[in-house]
């Protein structure tokens, strides 16, 4: 019963923010699924900002995003450019006017307002919960996690306090460990489904 319910939350809000979103963006001569792919573009790191790691995170077909990166492009939100050391991978990144645009319409008006209302002690109940929610559906789904940075198990120190990725065997930046990545494990045992994965 209980599941029921959480289900009927999540696919009411799921249904408001979308419905908001598409006249947030109607100006803009976009759809919901090209603000989605704008937005994790806007959050993602360098090794997640590829077609492919677009295609896994949203779970859209590849027809699906190639068409959407065409319109994003044609618009001027985002850019491509080649990996360095494989030129058959291309990088997509958030121009200035798509930061804008991510800027003006997410969170929409709606959204933002309603949480306005909430006191901050509610707000931290309700992003635990969801962190919570996220988390079990992700690992008892065996779903790639696609966290932040800073709370994957690979991210390391060096001796003068900067950051490491012990899995490419990379330096890391103060700005990528807030990012999210394709390849991030989360640091919890695989028991331990409830807690926190993205900060
Ligand atoms: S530490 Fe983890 S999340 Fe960060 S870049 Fe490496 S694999 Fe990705």
């Amino acid at each position: 019963m209980k599941t029921n319910n959480i289900y009927d939350y999540v696919e009411r809000l799921n249904n408001l923010l979308r419905a908001d979103s598409r006249q947030a963006i109607a100006a803009h001569g976009l759809q919901p699924v090209q603000l989605e792919v704008l937005h994790y573009l806007s959050t993602c790191n360098h090794y997640s900002d590829t077609p492919m790691a677009v295609t896994e995170y949203l779970g859209q077909t590849k027809g699906t995003v190639s068409q959407t990166i065409k319109v994003l492009e044609k618009k001027g939100l985002i850019r491509k450019y080649s990996d360095k050391n494989d030129k058959r991978i291309y990088h997509l990144k958030v121009s200035a006017t798509g930061k804008n645009l991510l800027i003006k319409t997410i969170p929409t008006a709606m959204f933002a307002n309603a949480c306005e209302v909430l006191p901050d002690k509610k707000k931290l109940e309700i992003l635990d919960s969801l962190k919570q929610l996220l988390t079990t559906v992700l690992q008892i789904n065996n779903i790639k996690t696609f966290g932040v940075c800073h709370t994957c198990r690979y991210n390391g120190k060096t001796k003068d306090d900067g950051y490491f990725c012990n899995l490419v065997q990379q330096p890391l930046t103060v700005n990528d460990v807030d990012l999210i990545c394709r390849e991030h494990k989360n640091q919890v045992t695989p028991n331990s489904v409830t807690k926190n994965l993205m900060k």
